[in-house]
């Protein structure tokens, strides 16, 4: 991949970030037989203790699943641990609505996976170790690019230089190469920190994942195989801050009285972390030479656990849109090419940026009839039959049009139409 006249690296796509939606791109692509190019600050972590969970966990959808299937990584992963939901609990605090999905009820083994992150990205890094057509350069980071008209230069921090027929931002919510290449970001802070741990509760949580939406935000519970819960408790800042300055002994009664003694008491708990949320979306995905992927181009509430789910689904159409113009014989990063990336992804983003953003404001409305209202409606979509059926195939990825790494083929019984 070295041009040696001119010394500098020479590659199909550099992806800046490997992170799980960097490398996940990074792998599709290097499926593909292009020449890859990923440039990462920091290894991934490779040893832990086997009784350890992550603070930071991610619900993967059965899009996403397949789409890591697809990959190779799933197997791996699950060797690692990776933890089924099969129903979700999700109640009003205020007043008596509920609405409880179930994978039986439209005939899947469950509605998804609870996942360390490290667990996604390790299996990834190494899945990417086999490709002879890609390269990782870590540790390292992009300092300088130029974007032309179907392609970019870059600078890495080591000094070396390459040239890409198109540049990927997948680094995270910060990304750099994104504000490198002049693009904003319209959104605004949610008010809100979440605070993650892992929890031991007194009952059994029968891989149910759960969810009480309290005026000042939701708290999840969600299951790890061994029955303890990953929690993600969102809150206002100031009484994150309080919830943080607690001892163990009163976080826990804290938890247990939030979480409404719904897995009894919650006896123990590991290291707290907390993270501000922010709604983000990226004004322009794409540029010629540029594509943004992840998010880099967009943060959504993780009440939804929709996230990484998104970033996924970014690199699968990625993959197939830049697929389809090898095909075609056309540039990788032209305009034209890219813009067909965009169309495909900002609609799909801004409708769940939009929905979760409404259930945000909803949930946190103290407003009586508006609570009477939601509860109600909550009451009516749990007893509606093919809307619940919808609800639940929408959020596991499995309505509409899915990108070709997203699909199993061929299909097989059991696999809900993905
Ligand atoms: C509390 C919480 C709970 C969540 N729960 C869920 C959930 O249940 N389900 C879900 O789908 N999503 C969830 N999310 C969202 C999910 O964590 C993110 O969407 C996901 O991590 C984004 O992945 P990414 O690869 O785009 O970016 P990141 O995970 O941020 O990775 C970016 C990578 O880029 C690297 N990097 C950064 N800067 C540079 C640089 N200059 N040069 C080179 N490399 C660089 C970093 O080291 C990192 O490896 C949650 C988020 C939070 C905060």
């Amino acid at each position: 991949m070295t041009d040696p006249r001119r010394g500098e690296l020479v590659c199909d796509v550099a992806i800046s970030g490997g992170g799980m939606v960097g490398c996940a791109l990074g792998c599709a692509l290097a499926q593909q037989g292009l020449r890859v190019a990923l440039i990462e600050q920091k290894e991934p972590q490779r040893d832990w203790p086997a009784e350890e969970v992550d603070l930071r966990v991610s619900a993967l959808s059965r899009a996403s699943q397949v789409m890591l299937e697809n990959l190779g990584v799933w197997e791996a992963m699950g060797r690692m641990r990776v933890s089924p939901y099969r129903r979700m609990q999700v109640w009003d605090a205020v007043g008596k609505g509920s609405i409880e999905f179930d994978a039986s009820e439209i005939g899947e083994p469950d509605l998804g996976h609870i996942v360390e992150n490290r667990v996604t990205r390790l299996a990834l890094w190494d899945r990417l170790g086999e490709f002879d057509n890609l390269v990782s350069l870590c540790p390292d980071r992009v300092v300088q690019i130029s974007l032309e008209q179907d392609g970019a230069r870059l600078e890495l921090m080591s000094g070396r230089n390459l040239r890409a027929g198109l540049l990927v931002g997948a680094e995270g919510a910060l990304s750099p190469v994104r504000d490198m290449a002049g693009i904003t970001s319209s959104g605004w802070d949610y008010d809100q920190h979440a605070i993650v741990a892992t929890v031991w509760p007194e009952f059994n949580h029968e891989s149910v994942a759960r969810q009480r939406f309290m005026p000042a935000g939701p708290l999840a519970l969600l299951p790890i195989d061994d029955g303890r819960c990953s929690i993600v408790w969102s809150t206002s800042p100031d009484e994150a801050d309080r919830l943080m300055g607690l001892d163990d002994e009163r976080f826990l009664q804290e938890l247990t009285a939030a979480s409404e003694n719904v897995l009894g008491q919650i006896t123990r708990t590991g290291p707290r972390g907390v993270f501000p949320l922010r709604l983000r979306n990226a004004d322009r995905y794409v540029k010629a030479g540029l594509a943004l992927v992840g998010d880099a181009a967009h943060g959504v509430h993780p009440l939804a656990g929709q996230g990484v789910n998104l970033g996924f689904m970014d690199a699968a159409v990625l993959a197939d849109v830049i697929a389809e113009a090898g095909r075609a014989g056309r540039s990788l990063g032209s305009l034209g090419t890219l813009r067909r990336y965009e169309r495909a992804r900002k609609g799909a983003t801004i409708g769940m940026l939009g929905t979760m953003d409404m259930f945000k404001r909803l949930f946190s409305n103290r407003n009586l009839p508006l609570i009477k209202l939601r509860n109600l409606g909550l009451g009516l979509v749990d007893n509606s039959g093919p809307l619940k059926y919808t609800i639940i195939r929408r959020a596991m990825g499995m309505a509409g049009e899915r990108p070709t790494l997203a699909r199993r083929i061929p299909w097989q019984p059991g696999d809900g139409g993905l």
